[in-house]
């Protein structure tokens, strides 16, 4: 297993950049949370102070640990790295509202800051995967872990079997009665109760099949909504076309999504797909958006004419159309 790679802003302060890449080269996928803080302590520390006494002294503040007198690997060792993560987004929104983007002192510290939740972001996500590790055998050979089966394959409830096992959901049991075939619940360890092939009735479902047909489209919309919950920062999905990127960019800051908000991610990747929100339709949305004209989006997206535009919008529900635009978005969002 190779380490998580760190995702390094384009404008990140030099020195801090290099501190990172040794932090990367030295931390191994057995660093333990202890092991994991100690090389911040001994390489990002260092950085980060020789960082901020550049700084303005109005800037400082904003600069986890340091902004309060202590260091980055200080604060960590007395919160968790979850905790961490919401201070450190808390601290980049409130810097967002003050800096000055056209000062390439504040967008070096906007670029730092991504960087640095990046860095915590990537440390919880490796403490997460060893978390996950089961550690009851259970006596069902088909489970391997409870915590693999977590999620529904298709969608962001738990699958029935962690629910009840979980106590959130809980079974009506009656016993058989005497005259009558005793029945054997079976809980599906892969799927929740919507999507589970065979239903409890013994008829199939079409929210199955359904879910089936478009698995690969669930999981490309799981990715980019993950890629781009990581931060509030334009072209995160990485689709592949700026106009997908920039729609789930907005539908991301819509919702509020963070990264570790799994459930609401999965269940919101489903909703895209059974809404059967194509790339096309999120590429007409943006380029309306940018004030194009119907028949002027028509060939960029590939369909005859302004009525099949107009058809296709006109299909979606308003909740799909109704995005904020920030007026950052608007300042970085160039087309074509
Ligand atoms: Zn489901």
């Amino acid at each position: 297993m190779l380490n998580p790679k760190i995702m390094i802003w384009k404008e990140c302060d030099q020195r801090i950049r290099t501190a990172l890449h040794r932090f990367e080269r030295r931390w191994r996928p057995s660093s333990s949370e202890k092991h994991t803080i100690r090389l911040i302590e001994e390489l990002i520390d260092p950085a980060l102070r020789t960082y901020s006494e550049e700084l303005p002294r109005s800037r400082v503040k904003y600069i986890p640990g340091i902004g309060s007198g202590g260091t980055l690997s200080g604060l960590l060792r007395k919160y968790d790295f979850e905790t961490m993560l919401r201070i450190q987004r808390h601290q980049l929104i409130s810097f967002g509202s003050t800096a000055n983007t056209g000062n390439s002192i504040d967008r070096t510290i906007e670029s730092t800051l991504e960087t640095l939740i990046g860095l915590t972001d990537a440390c919880l996500r490796k403490t997460v995967q060893k978390a996950i590790i089961p550690e009851t055998p259970l006596r069902n050979g088909r489970l391997q872990g409870l915590w693999e089966h977590k999620f529904c394959k298709f969608c962001g409830n738990l699958a029935e079997y962690t629910a009840v096992l979980e106590g959130i959901v809980e079974i009506d049991f009656h016993p058989p009665k005497a005259n009558r075939e005793s029945k054997t619940l079976r809980l599906s360890t892969g799927y929740c109760g919507k999507h589970r092939p065979l239903q409890h009735d013994n008829t199939w479902s079409l929210e199955y099949q359904k879910a089936k047909r478009s698995a690969a489209q669930f999981q490309v919309e799981l990715l980019r909504l993950t890629r781009q919950s990581r931060a509030l920062q334009l072209g995160l999905a990485q689709s592949g076309d700026k106009l997908i990127d920039a729609y789930i960019y907005l539908d991301v800051l819509k919702h509020g999504f963070r990264s570790g908000d799994e459930a609401e991610l999965r269940n919101h990747a489903r909703l895209l797909v059974d809404n059967k929100l194509t790339d096309q339709k999120k590429k007409m949305v943006i380029l309306r958006f940018l004030g194009l004209s119907l028949q002027a989006i028509a060939p960029l997206v590939g369909v005859k004419s302004r009525q099949a535009v107009s058809k296709a919008l006109g299909s979606m529900k308003s909740e799909f159309l109704e995005l904020p635009i920030p007026a950052s978005f608007s300042r970085n969002f160039e087309y074509p």
